[in-house]
């Protein structure tokens, strides 16, 4: 059976992750964005006299409950079914269906550096408060790679190569 290696895995990945998978993703991002209200209790001012870093260093735990929450595995699947409509069912990278498939998550975002983006996007000046809904959905849209469905072999393969700055934060 063709087993592909951690780089290999990330070069068939990235060929995937085509400019209109990822409109397509960050499109049903927006839908639900729109609809939902799971974020509004999120609806308050944060940050008065903190630098972005230990703004995120305060929020990165919640800011990562909120994206789980809104990934749901239902939600995600739906999307795949959008867009693949006529794929067959097999880990993206080795092609087997051998084993139950699992999603996964773009190695190099890794939660500090969406959270970064996100911040810096809507406070720029590092001065200002910022409402801390917006700071959430602004996170939970800087997540428009579509993830993967890889078999748990190639999984693990892709994520053994985390970056430094991953690591480090999750220390
Ligand atoms: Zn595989």
């Amino acid at each position: 059976m063709y087993s592909p290696q951690s780089d290999e895995i990330a070069s068939i990945l990235e060929k995937k992750a085509t400019p209109e998978r990822i409109a397509l993703f960050a499109l049903e991002i927006s839908k639900r964005l729109e609809s939902s209200h799971a974020f509004d209790k999120y609806d308050m001012p944060i940050g008065f006299e903190r630098s972005n870093k230990a703004i995120i260093q305060c929020e990165r735990e919640s800011l990562h409950n909120s994206l789980k929450r809104f990934m749901t595995k239902m939600f995600l699947e739906r999307i795949m079914k959008i867009l693949y409509p006529d794929d067959k069912c097999g880990c993206e990278a080795c092609g087997s269906s051998d084993t139950e498939l699992q999603r996964a998550h773009h190695r190099d975002l890794t939660l500090d550096i969406a959270a970064m983006r996100a911040l810096l996007k809507i406070r720029p000046d590092e001065i200002s408060s910022v409402n801390k809904k917006a700071l959430v959905i602004e996170f939970i849209k800087q997540h428009i790679l579509p993830p993967w469905y890889l078999c748990e072999r190639c999984h693990t393969k892709y994520d053994s190569k985390i970056s430094n700055q991953s690591k480090l934060s999750k220390a």
